[in-house]
């Protein structure tokens, strides 16, 4: 059919009132979907967009957004043209040093898209072959949009998992197209590369909605269910008088094999099963008897203590060399994907018998299964036999043994120099020498210190610093209880419904998203005292993943954490875990819902006026707290193109490239009414697409501002100015003197700061302007 467009509309609720909204369509064609047969579909003009569909999307936010890059090295080393210096010279290929950046961003999204969407695929296909193709994709009567990214995109909803293939072979033939984009002698522009970087992340977030919605269809994981059960977190809530497995990784298929074999036994009492990262997350949505020990940063930490029987890795994240610290505290190892073999047997298709045999006898260093109820079958089986026998094991050296050690330490301090996070660990460890252990103590409870290991594997005295933190921190382990909600999926609609209007108005004063890896500057500590901010200012604030876990292992005065003081309601004061890395996706899964059931913007093949849409009226900020691996940096690129803003913390801005706006180039931040077809001024809200702040302050006002948008209403912007002047008097003394850009009226001002900011106004020569109708930076629509 035709490109159409339908007729004018009107649209009145409490909140809102609007007339004459025009929706354009670009074809109408046949959803042939079983579950809908009859029904048309409107779809817009980018269905299974490729790279150059949304070019133009991309630049627009470039423009305003423009890359800034700082790099650390000159040299390109990717091809034997080269090394090839780039310090204002050309490589031999022709490429410069703005290029060559823009190619190592789109590289770093390539490689974090890959690794979420190969995750994915390995899921959906062992699922299928699981529950069957036919499989329901079906949330219940609480969430009509099950896929909000795969209908945008694709231009359907899956209603089985063997419908979700569809979705799963565009993205990989875009993955492979953005790849290639980076070989010597493709790509030459500096924004073009940024562009498919921005594709790159779109595509990571398909793969990840791809990851979760399988899971939750196929394994039955909450379906949205603001109230999952609290679950229990921290090494000290490991029962260590049973047999202990540990799962690392990012794929809950092998944890789901062990927890069914345990089920199926009647053992789930007699062995724990516990993970650290993403696999935590998802096996205790699987089976709530199952334990988080905590974030991926802390691995060694937890790997030293000795308190797993069996480890169990699946991918991402996992250290390379989990292998050989396993072996140091007498633990068995499964490898259970083919993303780390660890050059381990592949015993997939022996007897069980043989694989334990040859594991307990040491003929074998571990062995690799890839077949996740196998897994189980084994991994229980290991833990039971070793379990008694490693009660004897001494994992760690005795206190005297860690003093003498530490007393070889000769202050060169090499350890310092090496450290992420510059910590004193060198004056730790010669405290320690002299058998005073408090700064040891406090680095390692407080997590200031997140056992990267670095310092150890620098230090000439070959001192075990490593074994050192644990042995002192063994005290403490009993006291590392907390809580965390179980990972929820989605958001309802039933929730989009209610709280859709007071985001878009600013009554809710933002969504702040808390995603990530936690290796941070200064604790966990700081994550969870800025979700606190927020909470009691009423924002929503959603998290995922060990960003969610950092949260958990805060607690206040009273000894309690966040998760029991604040509800797992998508609403005002609300704190929502929404699960592991893949669950992501349900952030700006929920912005795609506002702008769909909230604004009823048709979804499918309508990228840009849903982003359009989000990056202009919903006021959501990411927030990756620490240092960014690659999957975090594709998220990050997604949630860009998807128009929402991403502050980072200090370690974040290592990979050099940062969005940042120009509030001082008045012309870039012009917006088109779509309504009256007139330009208005607009404002430089939010003032950045990818922001690093260097401490938790600047961080924390930094976030308030980027929840600023132009559909603001008088009062939804002073709730939010207030806000944002609040924190910048808390934290700085002083209100900020760019508030002026914000005032579009009087009505705007926040009446407890009145007299203040009347001041900065007249400073600052302000005149009131006309407030934006329904803003856009989208071109015009071409006469007809
Ligand atoms: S890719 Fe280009 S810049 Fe890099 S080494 Fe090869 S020729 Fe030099
Ligand atoms: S383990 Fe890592 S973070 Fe801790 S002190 Fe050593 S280098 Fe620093
Ligand atoms: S590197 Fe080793 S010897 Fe040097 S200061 Fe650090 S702990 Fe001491």
């Amino acid at each position: 059919m035709t490109p159409n467009s339908t007729k004018p509309k009107e649209f009145k609720d409490d909140f809102w009132k609007a007339k004459d909204i025009k929706f354009s369509f670009g074809e109408i064609i046949e959803d042939n979907s079983p579950a809908s047969e009859d029904k048309e579909t409107f779809v817009g003009p980018t269905l299974k967009p490729s790279a150059t569909d949304l070019r133009s999307w991309d630049m627009k936010l470039l423009e305003r957004y423009p890359p800034f890059y700082a790099p650390f090295c000159d040299m390109c080393c990717l091809c034997t043209y080269g090394k090839c210096d780039l310090t204002g010279k050309k490589g031999a290929c022709g490429i410069d040093i703005e290029a060559q950046q823009g190619r190592f961003a789109l590289l770093t999204c390539c490689i974090g898209a890959a690794a979420h969407s190969a995750h994915s695929r390995h899921l959906l296909e062992y699922l299928i072959h699981k529950v069957g193709p036919d499989h329901p994709v079906d949330f219940g009567n609480n969430i009509d949009i099950e896929a909000p990214i795969i209908r945008t995109l694709i231009g359907k909803a899956p209603k089985t998992l063997g419908d979700i293939r569809e979705a799963m072979s565009y993205m990989e033939e875009e993955n492979l197209h953005l790849l290639s984009a980076c070989h010597t002698g493709q790509e030459g522009n500096h924004l073009d590369f940024e562009s498919k970087a921005f594709h790159a992340g779109l595509m990571d977030h398909i793969g990840m909605e791809i990851g979760d919605i399988s899971q939750i269809a196929a394994l039955n994981l909450p379906k949205g269910e603001p109230d999952t059960s609290l679950i229990e977190l921290g090494i000290g809530s490991i029962d260590r008088d049973k047999p202990v497995i540990l799962c690392i990784g990012h794929n809950v298929a092998p944890g789901s094999g062990i927890v069914d074999y345990l089920e199926d036994n009647d053992l789930e009492d007699d062995v724990e099963i516990c993970g650290i990262c993403c696999a935590a997350i998802d096996i205790t949505r699987y089976s709530n008897r199952a334990k988080v020990v905590g974030p991926i940063s802390k691995q060694l930490k937890f790997l030293r203590s000795g308190v797993a029987d069996v480890v169990v890795v699946d991918e991402q994240c996992i250290r390379s060399d989990v292998l050989e610290e396993a072996q140091k505290t007498g633990t068995a190892l499964i490898a259970t994907t083919d993303k780390m073999c660890l050059g381990l047997p592949d015993r997939t298709n022996d007897e069980v018998d043989s694989i334990l045999a040859d594991i307990l006898n040491k003929r074998i260093e571990g062995a690799l299964i890839l077949d996740p109820e196998k897994v189980g079958e084994v991994a229980t089986k290991l833990s039971l036999s070793l379990s008694k026998s490693r009660k004897s094991i001494k994992t760690l050296p005795d206190m005297d043994e860690i003093q003498e050690e530490a007393s070889k330490c000769t202050q060169c301090e090499w350890c310092v120099r090496v450290c992420p996070n510059n910590l004193p660990i060198m004056d730790a460890v010669s405290s320690a020498g002299k058998g005073d252990l408090d700064a040891v103590e406090s680095l390692y409870n407080n997590d200031i210190c997140y056992t990267c290991g670095r310092c150890e594997q620098e230090c000439p005295e070959d001192i075990k610093i490593m074994d050192l933190m644990s042995k002192v921190g063994e005290n403490n382990l009993k006291s590392q209880k907390f809580n965390i909600r179980a990972g929820r999926g989605p958001i309802q609609d039933v929730e989009v419904r209610r709280v859709g209007a007071p985001i878009v108005l600013g009554d809710i004063p933002g969504v702040i998203a808390f995603v990530g890896c936690t290796n941070y500057p200064n604790g966990g500590e700081e994550v969870a005292k800025m979700a606190e901010e927020f909470l009691k200012r009423n924002y929503i604030v959603v998290t995922s993943g060990c960003g969610a876990m950092s949260i958990g292992e805060y607690k206040d005065e009273e000894g309690k954490t966040l998760y029991e003081k604040y509800s797992g309601d998508f609403d005002a004061r609300g704190l929502v875990n929404l699960g592991s890395c893949v669950s992501n996706s349900h952030i700006s899964g929920v912005a795609i819902k506002i702008a769909n059931i909230f604004a009823k913007k048709p979804l499918e093949g309508n990228f840009e006026v849903i982003a359009d849409y989000i990056l202009n009226r919903v006021g959501a900020c990411g927030v990756a707290w620490g240092p960014y691996s690659q999957k975090a940096a594709a998220i990050a690129a997604g949630v860009n193109r998807w128009g929402i803003p991403v502050v980072l913390g200090p370690h974040g801005s290592k990979y050099r490239r940062l969005y940042l706006g120009r509030p001082d180039k008045e012309d870039v931040w012009n917006l088109n009414d779509m309504r009256t077809g007139k330009v208005i001024k607009g404002e430089p809200a939010p003032e950045h697409l990818l922001f690093a702040a260097e401490n938790r302050e600047e961080a924390t006002v930094a976030i308030a501002k980027n929840c600023l948008r132009p559909t603001d209403t008088n009062k939804g912007r002073q709730i939010k100015l207030n806000h944002y002047i609040d924190l910048n008097k808390k934290y700085f003394g002083v209100i900020p003197e760019d508030v002026y850009k914000y005032i579009r009226t009087d009505k705007d001002i926040p009446i407890t700061y009145k007299n203040d900011v009347k001041e900065i106004l007249e400073r600052n020569n302000w005149e009131p302007r006309e407030l934006v109708m329904e803003p856009s930076i989208l071109d015009f629509p071409e006469e007809e």
